[in-house]
């Protein structure tokens, strides 16, 4: 195992894990016996994961923003990094919009399938439509409202809190810039060590990754719904997952326009992040391995990437934007609703809305695509139809938004003069190094 690349290793586990699965659902018993002995290792893996983003977050901006040393230089890479952010967004929805409308994937539901899908899973959904009626009551600034939190230790209890402890984290590295430097010279070298600790940590971690993620799927395999569902919605899930690669070819394009950094060195530096993403559904829980990627292989300088993939890990979810602008227009389709160009363009914008408000977590998007199909005057009994597809397209959508942000982050670094050589000190290396 010792010289074969990280992301085989990951991918074959993740293989491996599949065909576990395949063989168990088909022993009596063979359910049960993943669930109890073979699942908690993946649960053990994504925490020890979740376990370090908020440690990660703190120390890594608190160090990128003090290693600044000049506050206008912190503007220039806030605003590039929102602008670049958005601007991905917004094409990514096009993109759903424009595939699901030449496709059509909802007219393929027949009247039959559409009923029978709203009856099995409207309990499923009776949850979602709670969480996102909840949303809807709160004023209208109540998301700017909830960045700044009032104890930044509670804050730092839930990993749902992320973008409140990115304030704080932003707020204190720039009282830190303002301090004289002998002054703030221990505050800093403390963070600059449990940087690097955390970093260490992530090491460790991968080296259980291929092992975690074994477990995940096999787990995944065997909790998943029949094949015939899949078989019914098998267009609109085509249909997304079309949309997600020609996303993944516009990040490459840009990548290489702008950094001049080919397609390959930039996904084969990626990617055990991306198949982390798709193995845990979560960016919040890939994060700490994005971070580790971006900075080790892909050349992003620390101060440039402690920034920009927190903030897009919470915000960026180009991935989860085009799945909801396909999702919302397909639920449309299937209950034979003709929607308007200019429904359609109110669909770019609560579509974006509505992924930068999607938490980092398994399901999310599924959440506030209620806030879109509410927008567009679409029946949120529609949910229904896609939450048997559900899991396995969030997972592609993921994989999608953390290559997003791994993209966005060389080029914020290549405009302010951050991107250098990849640092390749992966994790055997350091291992070795430190024994
Ligand atoms: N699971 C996605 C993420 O963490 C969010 C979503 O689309 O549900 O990026």
């Amino acid at each position: 195992m010792k010289k074969i690349a990280l992301h085989w290793k990951i991918l074959l586990g993740m293989f491996l894990g599949v065909v576990l699965g395949l063989i168990m659902t088909n022993f009596e018993g063979g359910k049960g016996l993943v669930q109890d002995w073979i699942k908690p290792f993946g649960k053990i893996f994504i925490n020890s994961l979740k376990l370090i983003a908020i440690p990660l977050i703190l120390a890594a901006l608190i160090k990128g923003v003090s290693d600044l040393k000049d506050i206008s230089k912190l503007s220039q890479m806030g605003g590039r990094t929102i602008g670049i952010y958005i601007t991905t967004t917004i094409i990514a929805v096009s993109i759903g919009l424009l595939l699901v409308n030449l496709v059509n994937p909802g007219k393929s539901i027949t009247e039959k399938t559409r009923t029978e899908m709203v009856g099995n899973y409207s309990d499923n959904t009776t949850q979602y439509k709670q969480t996102a009626k909840n949303q809807k009551e709160s004023g209208p600034l109540k998301a700017l409202e909830d960045i700044v939190p009032d104890n930044i230790f509670s804050s730092a209890t839930s990993n749902r809190n992320m973008l409140q402890v990115i304030f704080f984290a932003i707020f204190f590295g720039i009282g830190l810039i303002l301090i004289p430097e002998e002054t703030g010279k221990t505050v800093k070298h403390f963070f600059d060590g449990f940087n690097e600790v955390i970093l260490k940590m992530v090491d460790l971690i991968m080296l259980a990754a291929p092992y975690g993620v074994f477990a995940l799927l096999a787990a995944l395999v065997v909790e998943s719904p029949s094949v015939d569902l899949f078989k019914a919605l098998g267009w609109y899930a085509l249909t997304v997952i079309i949309g997600l690669i020609i996303m993944v070819m516009i990040y490459t394009t840009l990548v290489l326009v702008f950094t001049k950094k080919k397609p390959g060195f930039f996904i084969k530096g990626i990617s055990p992040a991306q198949l982390l993403g798709f193995s845990t559904s979560s960016s919040a829980a890939t994060l700490p391995v994005t971070m580790e990627r971006v900075t080790e292989h892909l050349g992003v300088e620390e101060e440039a990437a402690s920034f920009v993939l927190p903030i897009g890990a919470t915000i960026n979810m180009d991935g989860t934007s085009l799945y909801q602008a396909v999702a919302a227009v397909f639920i449309a389709q299937a209950f034979g609703m003709d929607l308007s160009f200019s429904t359609q363009l109110g669909i770019i914008a609560t579509a974006t809305l509505a992924s930068i408000g999607s938490a980092a977590v398994p399901g999310a998007g599924m959440v506030m695509l209620v806030g879109v199909l509410g927008y567009a005057g679409i029946p949120e009994a529609g949910l229904a139809l896609i939450f048997a597809v559900d899991r396995p397209l969030d997972m592609c959508r993921t994989a999608v938004n953390v290559t997003g942000d791994a993209a966005v982050s060389m080029l914020v670094a290549k405009s302010i003069g951050k991107l250098g050589d990849p640092k390749i000190k992966n994790w055997d290396d350091n291992y070795k190094k430190d024994e």
